[in-house]
């Protein structure tokens, strides 16, 4: 059966609103639970993801599921939906534009009325900045969580920081999905913005 859901994915996967559309494979969209009460927002889609369709199916992925069960009790399919914050690969894994980031907001603002999540989890720099509307870096957002449009919204670091600085980063992931946690059981926000 459609939902709003499905039928703004479908209309997402012919987008051509900026240039990553010129050298992408597919759309990746989004996937998970469409009334989830957690949502994940990344970056952009590497290419693994970009090949298969699907957000955070790499080793990053792999790694932020893991995370994800051992400290939140979760999987993907439960209570989980994951989006990035432009849905066609930047060529050579480079950074976002921002006029990309801009063009491709309104599918990821469409992803959040729709799903409409209690918590949202911003994983690295990118997306953790544009819904923050700051240009505070991650190192010194995370800890705190912040109230987003009567969310909460926790900031954390990027899994493919985490593959890259090991111990401690993900040590820091942890904290971040345990305050995650705690969010959803019903605690405010610690800050009232960045
Ligand atoms: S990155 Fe976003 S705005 Fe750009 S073509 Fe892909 S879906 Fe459209």
């Amino acid at each position: 059966m459609s939902t709003p859901l499905a039928d703004v994915s479908v209309e997402a996967s012919g987008c051509t609103r900026c240039p990553l559309a010129a050298s992408r494979t597919q759309v990746v969209f989004g996937m998970g639970d469409p009334s989830a009460d957690l949502m994940f927002v990344g970056e952009g889609p590497g290419a693994e993801e970009d090949r298969l369709g699907l957000p955070f199916v790499g080793r990053s992925g792999q790694l932020l599921d893991r995370l994800v069960l051992e400290e939140m009790g979760r999987r993907r399919d439960d209570g989980v939906y994951i989006a990035n914050v432009v849905k066609c690969r930047p060529p050579a894994n480079r950074d976002p534009k921002p006029e990309e980031v801009a063009a491709c907001r309104p599918w990821l603002e469409a992803q959040l009325d729709l799903v409409d999540p209690k918590v949202i989890v911003t994983l690295g720099n990118f997306a953790s900045r544009l819904l923050l509307d700051t240009t505070v870096g991650i190192t010194r957002l995370r800890v705190r969580t912040y109230p987003y449009r009567g969310r909460v919204l926790v900031p954390t670091l990027h899994p493919a920081a985490v593959l890259r600085g090991g111990g401690g980063p993900m040590a820091q992931v942890r904290a971040d999905l345990v305050r995650a946690k705690l969010a959803l059981a019903g605690d405010p926000p610690l800050a009232t913005r960045p």
